[in-house]
């Protein structure tokens, strides 16, 4: 980057979001330079997830999670489809394990109907067990528009849009600090191979981990308007050897999350997790003594599991903005009406189902800088 320049508008952070507004900005016809401090895309927890497309069933009625996971389910799979990025439907059973349990999938099926998620079915236990032979569970709850997708090659395909329509990307460039100018533009000093000091017009913070940091760190942003940051580690186990299930398996939740489940990625590989690891600094080693919850939560509807056939996988950390034994905060996204700073949007909290709401987080970013 060559120093002391305009843009019109400066996208920090190429995760997933990052990339999908600036791809938004770009179609919009917007000159738009993405910041990002690693050498390449999507390298923090756009690739640290699970990579599950979500239907949206248990977010709050009328959270920004529920509507633009629901908006953006829809438009990522006609995305994925339009151009043939490897993704499946593969659907997702939500398993009771007892009475009590088949009241509460009940409740669940009621409330994602009121998020729009239209197409749950509940099933007994017979019917269960043909569609997923290994499983021992009373009656689970079917979600048809629930997959998977290659996330690397979705977000190499919102890179590709973004480029063709102009977009630049910095790569190893950091944004350290700002100011909001008299006339509304903003001003950013960024770090990298050169000190490098740029203005522009519209600036949207999708920085995810270090996004409460960023705003922080820009003069002239409402400092009780940055959220605290806490960050919520989830470990992943990998099967071992093949699995004998077809579809994604979540137990009923338990307070406090979604319980161990079971995904799969596109290569057919199974891995269960997230756990929830409340942690003070980013790390993202797995300790194998985590394993033992695991079987234990497992095995309550897949008994088969054999001894020894988890193995550490990966982890990532949810940006979250609230803390542990704090009700789950809905994503906060701040455009001018809510900090009073003009021309920028930040983005607090994009923790799941941030990839799958990837496109229509973009589409709210442009409505709000107007
Ligand atoms: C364990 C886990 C499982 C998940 N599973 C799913 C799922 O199955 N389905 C789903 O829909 N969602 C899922 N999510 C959520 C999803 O992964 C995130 O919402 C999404 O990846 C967030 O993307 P992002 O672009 O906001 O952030 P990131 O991917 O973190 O990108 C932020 C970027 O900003 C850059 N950056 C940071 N600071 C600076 C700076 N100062 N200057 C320049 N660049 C900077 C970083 O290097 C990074 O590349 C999961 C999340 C976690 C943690």
């Amino acid at each position: 980057m060559e120093a002391g320049f305009e843009i019109e508008c400066v996208v920090i952070g190429a995760g997933v979001v990052g990339l999908a507004c600036a791809r938004a900005l770009a179609l919009a016809g917007h000159e738009v330079l993405v910041i990002e401090k690693a050498d390449d895309v999507g390298t923090v927890t756009s690739s640290r997830n699970s990579e599950v497309i979500h239907a949206g069933i248990y977010y709050p009625e009328n959270s920004v999670k529920a509507d633009a996971c629901v908006r953006g389910r829809i438009e990522l799979y006609d995305y994925l489809e339009a151009r043939s990025l490897p993704h499946r439907k593969c659907g997702k059973l939500i398993a009771a394990t007892s009475g009590a349990q088949a009241n509460e999938l009940e409740r669940i099926a009621a409330h994602a109907w009121k998020n729009g998620v239209d197409d749950l079915e509940m099933i007994d236990g017979d019917a269960a067990l043909k569609l997923e032979p290994a499983l021992n569970v009373t009656s689970a709850l079917v979600s048809p528009s629930t997959g998977i997708l290659d996330s690397h090659a979705y977000m190499v395909s919102l890179l590709g849009d973004a480029e063709d329509n102009g977009a630049v990307v910095a790569y190893r460039t950091e944004v350290i600090s700002g100011e909001v100018l008299s006339d509304g533009r903003c001003r950013l000093i960024c770090g990298g191979a050169e000190r490098t000091v740029l203005t522009t017009r519209y600036l949207v913070n999708s920085a995810g981990l270090d996004a409460p940091k960023i705003a922080r760190q820009l003069e002239g942003y409402p400092a009780k308007l940055v959220p605290e940051a806490f960050l919520a580690k989830g470990n992943y186990f990998a099967l071992t050897g093949s699995t004998p299930f077809s579809r994604l398996i979540y137990p009923v939740p338990e307070p406090g999350g979604l319980g161990v489940h079971l995904t799969l990625d596109m290569s057919g590989q199974a891995r269960f997790g997230p756990d929830v690891e409340w942690i003070e600094a980013i790390e993202y080693v797995v300790d194998p003594r985590r394993a033992n919850k695991f079987y234990d939560a497992i095995r309550a509807y897949w008994p088969d599991l054999p001894d020894n056939s988890l193995v550490p996988a990966y982890s990532g950390i949810r940006p979250k903005i609230t803390g542990p034994g704090q009700p789950n905060a809905d994503f906060r996204i701040l455009g001018p009406e809510d900090h009073g700073v003009e021309g920028q949007v930040h983005l607090f909290g994009i923790e799941s189902p941030g990839l799958t709401a990837s496109l229509a987080i973009a589409e709210r970013v442009t409505r709000l800088l107007g």
